[in-house]
């Protein structure tokens, strides 16, 4: 059998996209020893690196859930972040369109928005609609003036660097196998790309593994297999847009029209897009359909009549895991440390879909404060 190297920290952190890249800076920038270990050769390569790339204000969510705490002041960093270190990024703002008994839910939307500390959000009647985007087709509209757009790869590089100077060790090309959990320390087995193995030793372990944390948690002997939730695979293709499009602001409608793919996003580049769909997949499946879903196009029809569908390709697929499957609203966040399941020490990041990009900063503050916080003998833990 091989021989495992041993390796020690305080942390260990699991996963190197956004949020685990964000946590390993926070962890090490408050003085603590961090290790973060990421399967792939290349960090941010899954899920922060397949998405639409916005910046959400924070009125979308739920009061009372973590996305609704973590999304405004995240917004808030993130713009903050971006404008230090010379991420690029912008403000774009975004218009929600609705017609006839949806006009009621952009309503809903602004007192929602209110209550998360988005006041800003204006609703557009029929004819400030036509002003603002002629070619639009809609009864209403909610304009969030707030909402902006990054660049997720320098966003995600800005993370590394940053961790890596405030003394994380980051090591690519190593993946968590399962551990023992338990005890002062826990131990995790991490397989390097050559087939070598190491036991990594921690105080803490944070799996931020994203679309692995569950298996991972699952792979942890001594961690209860009740306390891992089912994690469903919500896939989303987008579809790029050949040529300039009559639209100055994003667009994100609501319900069947949004499910279906007939959202309109831009990146810092200026590339266009459509989507993502929402299909729910068993696995990691990133193969797009030969040609754009035909319900895509319709959806966009909903609002932009005017659409040569002739203008779209299938682009890339990205895949939110989330704690609710097909026919439910998208569900919170799940933090889950020592007070959620009783173990010392170890903390899961379950679900971080849409908007872990734009809370990745205030993600990685609610976790290093649980881990900082002073024990009951009253040393940090
Ligand atoms: C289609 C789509 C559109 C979206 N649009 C937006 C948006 O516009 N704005 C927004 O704010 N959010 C958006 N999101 C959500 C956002 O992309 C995610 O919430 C965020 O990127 C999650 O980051 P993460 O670090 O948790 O996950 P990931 O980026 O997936 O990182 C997890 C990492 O863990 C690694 N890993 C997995 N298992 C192991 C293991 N066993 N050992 C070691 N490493 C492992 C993976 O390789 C991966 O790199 C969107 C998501 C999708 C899919």
């Amino acid at each position: 059998m091989a021989q495992a190297e041993r390796l020690e920290t305080d942390v260990a952190v699991i996963g190197g996209g956004a949020v685990g890249l964000a946590i390993a800076h926070q962890l090490a920038q408050d003085g603590a020893e961090v290790v973060l270990a990421e399967a792939n050769a290349h960090f941010g390569d899954e899920t922060s690196g397949r998405n639409n790339q916005v910046i959400h204000a924070g009125f979308l969510y739920p009061p009372g859930s973590l996305k609704a705490a973590l999304c405004k002041p995240g917004r808030d960093a993130l713009f903050a972040w971006c404008a230090d270190r010379g991420v690029p990024h912008r403000l774009a703002p975004k218009l929600i369109p609705a017609t006839g008994a949806g006009v009621a839910a952009l309503v809903a939307l602004q007192a929602q928005g209110a209550a998360a500390g988005v006041t800003d959000l204006d609703l557009l009647d029929r004819a400030a609609l036509a002003r603002l985007e002629p070619a639009m087709q809609a009864d209403a509209a909610l304009l969030s003036p707030s909402t902006g757009i990054v660049d997720a790869a320098a966003l995600v590089a800005s993370l590394r660097d940053a961790a890596e100077a405030a003394g994380a060790m980051l090591v690519p090309a190593a993946s968590a196998l399962g551990g023992e959990i338990g005890g002062a320390r826990h131990r995790v087995r991490i397989r390097s790309a050559d087939g070598s193995l190491a036991d990594l030793s921690c105080r803490w372990l944070i799996n931020a593994a994203g679309l692995g944390a569950a298996p991972l948690a699952r792979a942890l002997h001594g961690f209860p297999a009740a306390h891992v939730p089912p994690i469903h695979f919500a896939r989303g293709q987008f579809a790029a847009h050949r040529g300039q499009v009559p639209f100055r602001h994003l667009v994100v409608p609501l319900g069947a029209v949004l499910e279906a793919g007939g959202a309109l996003s831009f990146d810092p580049s200026g590339q266009v897009r459509f989507g993502p769909d929402t299909c729910f997949v068993a696995d990691r499946d990133y193969r797009l359909t030969d040609d754009v879903p035909a319900p895509q196009i319709d959806a966009i029809r909903q609002w932009w009549p005017g659409l040569d569908a002739s203008r779209l390709a299938p682009d890339f697929a990205g895949i939110r895991p989330r704690v609710t499957g097909p026919g439910q609203p998208p569900g919170d966040w799940r933090i889950d440390g020592p007070e959620a399941h009783g173990v010392p020490g170890l903390i899961h990041l379950f679900g971080i879909d849409t908007p872990g990009l734009t809370a990745c900063l205030t993600l990685a503050r609610h976790v290093a404060a649980c881990v900082l916080a002073p024990q009951p003998n009253g040393v940090p833990a």
